[in-house]
Order: structure tokens, then C-alpha cells, then sequence
């Protein structure tokens, strides 16, 4: 009899992840022998290590962990070459696969808020860029505004507008994204209210990546009548994508959809 195949999340902190209920209940309704875990990683130079050690199959990669499970990969396919940012990993016979479907994921989650033209991107991890560039090649004008300079760079470099938190200009948005970590596991602003506060009111949407709790940033949005969403639908966007990568195209992404849905009501 065939054994189960395991898969995991990396990340520090891991604990909040919905990524196990997702893919468990998957593979359970949808027949698959597989089992996914969370894994509790401080140093994300031991990525690749651990994954071989734990015989896994498959992972997820999530904050602080993306742009070293990039480096970490024998082979990168697809979006995430062109960013660096890996977020699903696939043992192929011992050399190991890095994909990205966060970006995917998110285009997924945004597909209702219409007329979408200027976005701003608050954050620059690799979350931020793997939306921004996703976004700049789908045509949009996109902006970055983060908290530290140095890693601007890479969006500077990249033709991206980027701004500080002492210079970001008050102006329209048509959709304000949060894309740290601002408000995860803490009650932070991605950015000071008098600069948060003024770009809000100007704008049509806004969206977190973070999802599974109302974040400050949200608050907000709720507060100045803002169309918002949390991290949910991007999360299901990412997962459906990540889950057929694990299942080897065994489902279509109809199938894995459907199922991975209802997992969200638990
Ligand atoms: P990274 O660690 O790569 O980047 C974090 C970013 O957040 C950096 O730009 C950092 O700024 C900024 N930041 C952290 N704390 C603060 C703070 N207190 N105030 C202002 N800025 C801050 O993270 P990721 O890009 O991998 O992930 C970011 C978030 O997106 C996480 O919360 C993650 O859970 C969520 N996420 C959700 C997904 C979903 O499916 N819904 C998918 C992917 C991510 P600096 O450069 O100054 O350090």
C-alpha cells in the first residue's frame, strides 16, 4: 500500500497558517494520500535541509522565509525567476522546484474591484514583489511605499515609482495594498497614520495579504467606508495553484477550487 506523501509551511510564525486545513481537506475529499504540516523554522538558511531531512514531498513558504527558499531551489520555474520570491517547493526526484503563486493568487483575489489603474503597494518583501511586478506586467501603474530605504532598491531598479515614509506624496489610488507584516502578529500601522490616513480617504480599494483577523490597516479601511478585503481570497488563490503543483495536475482547478472553498468555513 502506497504511503502518504507530506508536505509542510515554513515560516516564523507559522502557528496562524490556514495552509494545513486547506490542503488536508483537499486531499482528503479529493482522494489523495497526502498530509501537511507546519514547520516552525527559525533559520531559513536550514530550508532546504529540513525539507530533504523531513522526506517531504512538497511545501509552502511563507514570511520571512521566500526570497531563501528561492535561493534554496535546484531549479526555479515560471513568475518566480523573474522576482526571486519562491513560495511552493516540489521534491522531483531529489532536486528541488521552486514555484510562486502568490502573485496569481492575488490577481484571483482582486478580480472584483474594478477600473483598477494606480495601485500603491505599502511593504517591500516578497509578498510586495511578487504583486508589484505582477501588476506593472498586467499594465497597471504601480507605486511602492515602505518603511526602510534599502530595500526600495529593487523596485527602483525594477522602473518602479518608491517612496519612504518622509516623502510619500498624498495623492488618488485606486487600490491601497498591504503587503507586511504590519498587524500579523502585532496591532502596527504598515505605515504612520498621518501618511495612511490622507492616502486612504483618497482611495477606491483596499486590500491586506494578511487574512484570519480584522489588522489595523483594515480597521481603517472599515472606518473611512473603503470597499477592503483581507488576505482570504488571495490565500485560496495561492493554495488551489500550490495544491495542483502537489497533485501533480491529478485535479483540475475546478476540482481543487470547490473543495479548498469549503474548507474555509471551519
Ligand atoms: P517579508 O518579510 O518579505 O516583508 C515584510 C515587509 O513588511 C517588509 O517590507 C517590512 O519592511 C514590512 N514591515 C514589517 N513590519 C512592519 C511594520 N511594523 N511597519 C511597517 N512595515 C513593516 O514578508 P512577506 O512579503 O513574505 O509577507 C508579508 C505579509 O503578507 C505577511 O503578513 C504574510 O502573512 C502575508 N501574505 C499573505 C498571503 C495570502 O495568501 N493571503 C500570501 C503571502 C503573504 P522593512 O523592509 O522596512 O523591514
Amino acid at each position: 500500500m502506497k504511503t502518504k506523501e507530506l508536505f509542510a509551511i515554513f515560516g516564523n510564525p507559522v502557528k496562524h497558517s490556514r495552509s494545513p486545513l486547506m490542503h488536508n481537506y483537499v486531499f482528503k475529499k479529493l482522494h489523495f494520500k497526502g498530509c501537511y504540516t507546519r514547520i516552525h523554522l527559525l533559520d531559513g538558511a536550514k530550508l532546504k535541509e529540513t525539507f530533504f531531512a523531513q522526506k517531504l514531498s512538497g511545501a509552502n513558504v511563507t514570511v520571512p522565509h521566500k526570497e531563501d527558499a528561492f535561493k534554496a531551489c535546484d531549479e526555479v520555474r515560471g513568475f518566480a525567476k523573474d522576482i526571486g520570491v519562491v513560495n511552493t517547493l516540489i521534491n522531483e526526484n531529489g532536486r528541488l522546484i521552486g514555484y510562486n503563486t502568490d502573485a496569481d493568487g492575488f490577481l484571483f483575489a482582486i478580480e472584483e474591484f474594478k477600473n483598477i489603474q494606480k495601485v500603491l503597494i505599502i511593504g517591500a518583501g516578497g509578498t510586495a514583489k511578487a504583486l508589484s511586478m505582477k501588476l506593472k506586467s498586467s499594465g497597471l501603474e504601480v507605486s511602492v511605499l515602505n518603511r526602510s530605504k534599502p530595500n526600495l532598491e529593487y523596485f527602483k531598479n525594477s522602473g518602479f515609482e518608491t517612496f519612504s515614509w518622509e516623502d510619500c506624496p498624498l495623492c488618488h489610488y485606486d487600490l491601497i495594498v498591504n503587503t507586511t507584516s504590519a498587524g500579523l502578529s502585532d496591532e502596527n500601522y504598515p505605515a504612520p497614520l498621518e501618511i495612511l490616513r490622507p492616502l486612504l480617504e483618497k482611495s477606491s480599494f483596499a486590500a491586506d495579504a494578511i487574512y484570519g483577523k480584522v489588522t489595523p490597516f483594515l480597521k481603517l479601511c472599515k472606518d473611512l467606508n473603503i470597499t477592503y478585503k483581507d488576505g482570504a481570497d488571495m490565500l485560496l488563490g495561492q493554495g488551489v495553484l500550490a495544491n495542483n503543483y502537489f497533485t501533480k495536475g491529478r485535479y483540475t482547478l475546478e476540482e481543487i477550487k470547490e473543495e479548498m472553498k469549503k474548507s474555509f468555513s471551519f
